[in-house]
């Protein structure tokens, strides 16, 4: 019992600064890690806005470059869709028809030469020849999108096999007067030209370039695949114009393949728009090193951390525990292992002012083994000892309260402290204790005890001694009545004057 309330002393000292120890390190450690991570996001976000306008400027001057020539071309085509109607040109000689219309620009590398269809789709003007061969385009829809609608503008076609070359074909519609559909002045963008603008650039293989037209049909792709050309990404499932709409960004997989990528859409207003995309991992590349790196550090960090906080954890309770020992030992009677004399001294004075302040009684058992001296001189010193060992068990094993002190006096005197027990409760102890020294010690070694037994209400003006006199003499009273008993100190002055 005593080296459980020990242990249970010891515990409750030192859990408290070691649970404070380790709190505080976690604590230290997840604001640590905290801070880290916070950091790293924000180097993350670093790294994408850098990628990000890394792509904006990419996809800005590749919209330029596209829509510049477009517009050229286009320019060309309208002044041709004006000129031929003009009944100025209605008589000249075809050479003469070819340089008022074609300028230089439609003679560009990469584009194609200009044509003009009449009514019925059959080819009238080529500007790569003086007399073209028949050819009829009635069915194509370059031509058909400007017969059945005056409005339609400038058409740009899906990618096509156009005079041998895959090009997206440029038409416009030749108007007469009210609006008369007069025919369709066609051209054409070679894939050469994409080729070429594509191949100026410094990319990663996987970096991506797309073209759409307006209707999100794919007009041209690095990497370059013949077989996503010309696919429309309004038919594919899993993949909504939502995902991407002009001027913004979209992190993850895109509908043409399954790398996941940074996606940048310029917001252009011409017939085309530009999408630029980089895989992700090249955009977090090194910030993932750092990642790893930093997070290798805050793991050996936190591992160290935590592995020196356990230990001095464990030390504290290590240290606590033999602390508590060593003040069990001073205060334990090394033989039987009640409390000592000092300790006892100590626990009456308090229990004393306690009693006198809250008005409750203090007894106080004299416990003195009966002719042991002759005991002693008969069994030996050593099986006094022993009895003195079993007289300390009854006592313990008597007494029940938290607040009762049972301590070696001295010798073969024992005493016990019970606060708030009455003379009457506290001489049922006395009896308790002596029965079971009486039953416990049979035979030749037969051993039994005296007590002596006072109880009163303490008196601030009145000390402890007196209570320790009256107990002694109950003692003496026992003694001299033949021992082997206990006595009450009669005190009715005491108690009045408590
Ligand atoms: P009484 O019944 O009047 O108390 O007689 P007694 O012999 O017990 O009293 P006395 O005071 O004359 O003798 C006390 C004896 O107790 C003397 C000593 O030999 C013995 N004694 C005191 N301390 C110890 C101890 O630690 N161990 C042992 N074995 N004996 C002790
Ligand atoms: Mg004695
Ligand atoms: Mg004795």
């Amino acid at each position: 019992m005593l080296f459980r309330r020990q242990q249970h002393t010891a515990k409750r000292r030192w859990r408290m600064p070691a649970k404070l120890l380790i709190a505080s390190s976690v604590a230290t450690v997840i604001g640590f890690s905290a801070i880290c991570v916070s950091v790293m996001l924000d180097m993350r976000r670093g790294e994408e806005q850098i990628a990000r306008q890394m792509l904006e400027n990419l996809a800005a001057g590749i919209d330029a470059d596209i829509g510049r020539n477009i517009e050229l071309y286009d320019l060309s085509l309208r002044a041709v869709a004006n000129n031929v109607v003009m009944p100025e040109v209605a008589n000249v000689s075809k050479p003469i028809l070819h340089l008022i219309l074609f300028d230089h620009a439609t003679t560009a590398k990469h584009f194609g030469a200009i044509q003009v269809f009449d009514p019925q789709g059959q080819l009238t003007i080529d500007a790569s020849s003086l007399d073209p061969r028949p050819e009829n385009r009635a069915d194509e829809e370059y031509f058909t999108v400007h017969r059945d609608n005056p409005d339609a503008g400038l058409f740009i076609s899906k990618p096509m096999l156009h005079r041998g070359a895959y090009s997206i074909v440029l038409s416009r519609r030749i108007n007469g007067d009210d609006n008369a559909f007069l025919g369709v002045v066609v051209g054409a963008i070679r894939f050469s030209y994409f080729h070429e603008l594509f191949e100026r650039l410094n990319l990663d293989p996987d970096d991506t370039i797309t073209v759409l037209r307006r209707d999100r049909t794919i007009i041209m792709r690095k990497p370059f695949d013949l077989d996503v050309i010309g696919k429309n990404l309004a038919t594919v499932t899993g993949w909504s114009a939502g995902n991407l709409k002009p001027g913004t960004s979209y992190a993850g997989q895109g509908p043409v393949d399954s790398i996941p990528r940074l996606y940048i859409r310029r917001d252009a207003s011409g017939p085309l728009f530009v999408v630029v995309g980089k895989p992700l991992d090249a955009v977090f590349r090194i910030w993932h090193t750092e990642v790893m790196r930093i997070g290798a550090i805050m793991l050996v960090l936190v591992l160290f951390v935590l592995g020196t906080t356990l230990f001095l954890a464990r030390e504290i309770g290590r240290r606590a525990r033999a602390e508590a020992k060593l003040e069990e030992l001073a205060i334990t009677d090394s033989l039987t292992g009640l409390r000592n004399r000092r300790k006892f001294d100590e626990e009456i004075d308090t229990e004393w002012r306690r009693a006198a302040r809250q008005r409750t009684p203090l007894a106080l058992l004299m416990i003195d083994a009966d002719h042991f001296k002759l005991f002693n001189d008969t069994h030996g010193h050593q099986a006094g000892d022993q009895v003195l060992v079993g007289i300390a068990i009854c006592i313990s094993d008597s007494i029940r309260r938290a607040g009762d002190c049972a301590a070696r006096y001295g010798g073969e005197e024992f005493a016990v402290l019970l606060p708030g027990c009455d003379a009457a409760d506290a001489f049922k102890l006395a009896e308790t204790i002596r029965t079971k020294v009486m039953h416990w010690s049979e035979g030749e070694t037969a051993s039994t005890v005296s007590v002596g037994v006072a109880s009163l209400t303490p008196a601030s003006n009145i000390h402890w001694a007196l209570l320790l006199e009256a107990a002694d003499k109950a003692l003496y009273a026992a003694k001299a009545n033949g021992r082997n008993q206990s006595v009450l100190a009669s005190m009715p002055k005491l108690s009045r004057a408590a």
